[in-house]
């Protein structure tokens, strides 16, 4: 049975380089059944992560998250050295896909550590291609560059032994890379890597990697001022993720998409593409992946008695005590490259009313599309944001300019009242109270700022509430 299950692996491995995915899932489930019930552990663990990493590929996340608990489990208790690093790039996968950037890098580096340890280039080539990705969306561009040619590097030594997936991760490099040669300007490298990738024999098998490609295409276009054709893209890109089911990704480029609808002011279109967006994150939030994940964390937390974690559990994002840990550092950065901070206090308007007439159940769901809402509005920013305590929450904002601040600051306000709770047929709709605080080039207290916004924040309170104030030092 040993070499069977090996020889079974092997054959799921070459399947899922192929674009086989449902085939492959198959077998991975049924080899699955049949190694616990021998206590094959070994190949068991190696069958799990597939199964795992063929969700992935099929955009179903729900189940990627379901399982991880029991894969956990197992590698805790039986795991090698080559378990945990598998098991770090699922964690890496999930937290990317639930948007917890910080845990995807660290993650991320771990899986590195691992693979190093065991000269795994299968492993180095897809972490230092993720890697990549991570640092295009850090802002890093120089970085990104570096983990790239680093990717580059090991899937060269890749095609030696498996020429069919390194012509995949060829794929997934040049993707990410496409990025960083887009942001810089360039972009007729950009255009050659993305063309290279839908020319390529296999793409058509790859429905992930040609979901990618065409919003690189989209966005390629979009940083060339060629909207309409920015457009064409996306709704591809959209299309497709849709024809198998792959939410998060048709989620994110809709958002891109709506941006460039909004450059171009077409009212019908946005009107369209609001209303399926916001259709398609309803159907997501009802699978509440950002709690699953969390809870998993938080368990794991307890588990380990680890002290003063910084994320909240209930909504994910960070809780107070990075005010008092890691904001400095921030705080230093923003001085160093001359940036301006905006401090902005955000409070839901009666909030108690909630728990009093609905339950604390319903309040906690409050919450977390509040907190939801923030992170997708302050996704691509460089910006922070923390759970306060109770119904609070702070977003600290760092950009070049001031005016960028402000404008950004009255539109995060004005997409939060556009937020609703539907439940069972009913809507509520969020109220929200913002308060805000705009530095100059020389202050960087944070008391300073949060003084100033929070005062402001009792200024909007009483100004009728759903309302927003905003000074500068
Ligand atoms: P205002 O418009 O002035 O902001 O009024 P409010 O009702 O929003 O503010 P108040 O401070 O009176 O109420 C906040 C409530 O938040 C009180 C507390 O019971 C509740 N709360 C705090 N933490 C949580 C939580 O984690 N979950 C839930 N459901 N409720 C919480
Ligand atoms: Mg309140």
């Amino acid at each position: 049975m040993e070499l069977t299950l090996e020889e079974l692996n092997k054959t799921i491995m070459e399947m899922r380089t192929k674009g086989r995915l449902t085939e492959a899932l198959n077998l991975a489930e049924q080899g699955l059944l049949v190694a616990l019930e021998n206590d094959n552990y070994k190949h068991g663990l190696d069958l799990f992560y597939q199964k795992i990493l063929i969700h992935h590929a099929l955009g179903d996340t729900l189940s990627m998250v379901s399982h991880i608990y029991d894969y956990e489990a197992c590698c805790q208790q039986y795991g090698t050295t080559k378990d945990f690093m598998n098991y770090y790039l699922v964690m890496s996968l999930i937290y990317d896909l639930v948007g917890v950037r910080e845990k995807t890098v660290e993650m991320t580096k771990k899986s590195i550590e691992y693979a190093t340890q065991l000269k795994d280039i299968k492993m180095l080539v897809r972490c230092h291609s993720n890697l990549c990705y991570l640092e295009v969306e850090n802002g890093c561009y120089k970085e990104a560059l570096e983990a790239a040619l680093i990717a580059r590097k090991y899937n060269h030594m890749l095609a030696k032994s498996l020429p069919e997936l390194a012509k995949l991760q060829d794929i997934r490099i040049n993707n990410n890379l496409a990025d960083v040669y887009i942001l810089e300007g360039d972009f007729a490298m950009g255009q050659a890597l993305l063309d290279h990738t839908l020319n390529s024999d296999i793409i058509e098998n790859h429905n992930r990697e040609k979901v990618a490609a065409l919003f690189g295409y989209g966005f390629l276009y979009e940083h060339q001022q060629q909207l309409e054709e920015a457009v064409a893209y996306y709704k591809q890109a959209i299309a497709l993720a849709q024809s198998y089911g792959d939410n998060q990704i048709a989620k994110k480029v809709m958002r891109m998409l709506l941006n460039v609808l909004y450059q171009l002011d077409y009212r019908d279109e946005i009107f369209d593409v609001q209303r399926a967006y916001i259709e398609l994150t309803e159907k997501m939030s009802a699978d509440n992946l950002l709690q699953q994940v969390m809870n998993l964390e938080f368990n794991r937390q307890k588990e380990k008695l680890e002290k003063r974690a910084l994320y909240d559990p209930l909504t994910g994002v960070l809780n107070r005590h990075f005010l008092d840990v890691e904001l400095h550092d921030w705080l230093k950065d923003a001085r160093t490259y001359q940036q301006f901070v905006g401090v902005i206090v955000l409070d839901i308007d009666y909030f108690k009313a909630y728990n009093d007439r609905y339950g604390h159940l319903f309040g906690d769901m409050v919450l977390q599309l509040l907190a939801t809402g923030i992170r997708d509005f302050i996704r691509n920013q460089e910006a922070v944001i923390v759970r306060y305590g109770g119904d609070e929450f702070i977003v600290c904002l760092r950009h070049h300019t001031k005016q960028f601040i402000y404008d950004f600051i009255k539109a995060l306000h004005g997409y939060l009242l556009t937020l609703k709770l539907e439940q069972q047929n009913d809507s509520y709709p969020l109220k929200i109270s913002l308060g805000a605080c705009v530095n100059d080039l020389h202050n960087y207290e944070y008391l300073q700022l949060f003084k100033q916004a929070d005062r402001n924040l009792y200024k909007a309170k009483n100004n009728g509430r759903a309302n927003f104030v905003i000074s500068s030092l």
